[in-house]
């Protein structure tokens, strides 16, 4: 999986000190004083910072996942468009460390890559042979949300109860944010840091 910014507001931060003055009657408030605010529930101004991430290599089940935060915009790689001849997998830990799992997946995805070819040769749109691909199938998508929505993201997908794929995504569009905008994700850094210790550790 490759997660990159690719865009971020000029100045989030300062940006959202602004919006936070002229809600409260003055130039702006200090940047150490966002988080004082956001806590008491006035989020509206930190939706004037957004963020673009171009993520690769994830499994369509974990962008299944992702387009669900609807306040985010999506552009995805399409399969009706991209031929899928030579389709990439993303293997879950679990198979891939179990001989006899990785034996039926390969049996399985094998079949399937073939079938695909074969559909193809006979004419059969992309469009129509891509009903045989797999939620494992890998994707690309660009991403792009404002930073409130972000955090509302983190707080739900870097939980223990989300899958591990979707929250090793969200850790680091996390770390990506946090050098940026160390004022608004900081302190779900810390918190979230207590459910995906590596994150604190700078091992993601
Ligand atoms: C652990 C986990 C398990 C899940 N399992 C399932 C599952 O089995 N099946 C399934 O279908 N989904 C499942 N989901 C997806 C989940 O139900 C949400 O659709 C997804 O997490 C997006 O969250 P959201 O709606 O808060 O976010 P966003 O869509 O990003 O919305 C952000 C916030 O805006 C507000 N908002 C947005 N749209 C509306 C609206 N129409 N009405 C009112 N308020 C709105 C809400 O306050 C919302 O929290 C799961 C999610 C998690 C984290």
């Amino acid at each position: 999986m490759e997660v990159r910014l690719v865009a971020v507001t000029p100045n989030p931060e300062q940006t959202i000190a602004r919006a936070y003055g002229i809600c409260t009657g003055r130039d702006a408030i200090p940047l150490e004083a966002i988080s004082k605010w956001a806590e008491r529930g006035h989020l509206s101004p930190i939706e004037h910072a957004t963020a673009t991430f171009e993520i690769s290599g994830i499994s369509r089940a974990c962008s299944h996942q992702l387009v669900r935060h609807r306040v985010a915009s999506y552009s995805q790689e399409s399969q009706r468009y991209v031929d899928m001849s030579d389709p990439q997998f993303v293997v879950p830990a679990q198979i891939a460390s179990d001989p006899k799992a990785v034996k039926i997946w390969r049996r399985t995805v094998d079949r399937l890559r073939t079938a695909y070819r074969e559909l193809r040769e006979l004419g059969i749109r992309k469009e129509d042979a891509r009903f045989l691909l797999p939620n494992a199938t890998t994707t690309r998508i660009v991403m792009t949300a404002n930073f409130r929505e972000f955090l509302h993201m983190f707080s739900l997908r870097i939980s223990p109860a989300a899958q591990w794929e979707i929250r090793e995504v969200c850790v680091q569009m996390l770390e990506l944010l946090y050098p940026i905008a160390p004022n608004i994700f900081g302190s779900a850094r810390q918190e979230l840091g207590a459910q995906y210790p590596s994150l604190l550790r700078g091992k993601v």
